[in-house]
């Protein structure tokens, strides 16, 4: 068997993630089976249409029976009920993993519920948009992205190596961390930027003194950023709130001091603090195009008939 290839692989749940993974398997030959489950009738029959898989089954259960690899894509709130639900269907040796963007709770909730016959590898692309259900999905989306394994205490070596070879094969590049660490990385450079940009287009919508209208219609690339982000999906950054509040408290924390120490420099008019804050913050940005992590193209390379600011 070449590397990154299973025989028959079960997504359960097929959202942007879902899908994406399923398009690039499809597009990799990665399986020879893709057995598709999903909560909704109508997100099955979508991913039908789209021919995501070679088999759709509403129950999860029926999904994973005879698969070697397994992958859970739904809200990390949701995956304990579906670890539950898989754990008597799952085939001994098979590989069961998720892609949920908080580590320590989905461990908690999906752990205890798998058989020792199986390898449970949690992992988590770092790969998204601010769109969700089947039909958001493309194939691309995991090329030149990481992908985070949390694998727990005592991990067959060949199972991790053969999720690892699969993420490697969709384009990913692959990283290991233990789950504690995972939450705190991505509480700063992913949860907290989206309730900075959900907290930031709440406070403009309340606004007395400018008009919603104003805000639409003037609204700058600063602003239009965030609300890129704030557009993301609801239940999902329900979740990741819910089960990363620790790390992500943590940081808020440390995230108000820091507003508070700019806030006395703009009062105070301190110049050069804001000016080495703004030098150093800039170099952070080079730094992730030089990592080949996004586009030095000005305005996110955008069109030029986009650029109305
Ligand atoms: P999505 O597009 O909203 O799709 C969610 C999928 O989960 C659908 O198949 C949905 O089924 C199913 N689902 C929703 N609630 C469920 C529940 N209570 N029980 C069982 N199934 C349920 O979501 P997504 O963006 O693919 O996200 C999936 C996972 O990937 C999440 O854990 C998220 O944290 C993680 N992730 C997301 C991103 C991102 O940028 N979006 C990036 C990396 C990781 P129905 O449609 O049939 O209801």
């Amino acid at each position: 068997m070449t590397d990154g290839h299973f025989d028959k692989i079960a997504l359960i749940g097929i959202g942007l993630i879902g899908s994406s993974i399923a398009r690039a398997v499809k597009a990799k030959g990665l399986a020879r089976t893709v057995t598709i489950s999903s909560r909704s009738q109508e997100t099955l029959d979508r991913a039908r249409e789209l021919e995501l898989g070679t088999d759709y089954v509403h129950d999860a259960g029926t999904a994973v029976e005879g698969a070697d690899l397994v992958i859970v894509s739904v809200p990390v709130g949701a995956s304990g009920k579906v670890a539950e639900d898989i754990a008597p269907h799952l085939k001994p040796g098979a590989i069961v993993t998720d892609v949920g963007s908080t580590k320590t709770s989905v461990v908690a909730q999906m752990l205890p519920h798998m058989p020792k016959t199986v390898h449970f590898i949690p992992g988590h692309p770092l790969a998204g948009t601010e769109h969700s259900g089947p039909d958001a999905g493309f194939a691309e989306l995991f090329q030149n992205r990481w992908c985070i394994l949390t694998p727990v205490h005592g991990t067959d070596k060949e199972a991790k190596r053969r999720l690892a070879a699969f993420w490697e094969a969709l384009g990913s590049k692959v990283d290991e961390m233990d789950t504690e660490h995972h939450d705190k990385v991505l509480a700063i450079v992913s949860h907290l930027p989206h309730i900075i940009a959900y907290n930031i287009v709440g406070t403009a919508d309340d606004l007395e003194t400018v008009t919603e209208s104003e805000v639409i219609k003037y609204s700058a690339s600063g602003f239009r950023d965030f609300t890129r982000l704030a557009a993301s999906d609801p239940t999902m950054w329900r979740d990741v709130c819910l089960h990363n509040k620790d790390a992500i408290l943590e940081m808020l924390a440390r995230f108000s001091e820091d507003l508070a120490y700019l806030q006395r420099a703009i009062r105070w008019g301190d110049g050069e603090k804001l000016f080495d804050l703004f030098t150093r913050t800039r170099a952070i940005r080079r730094s992730i195009i030089d990592a080949g992590q996004d586009t030095s193209a000005p305005n996110f390379g955008r069109p030029v008939a986009d650029k109305k600011s």
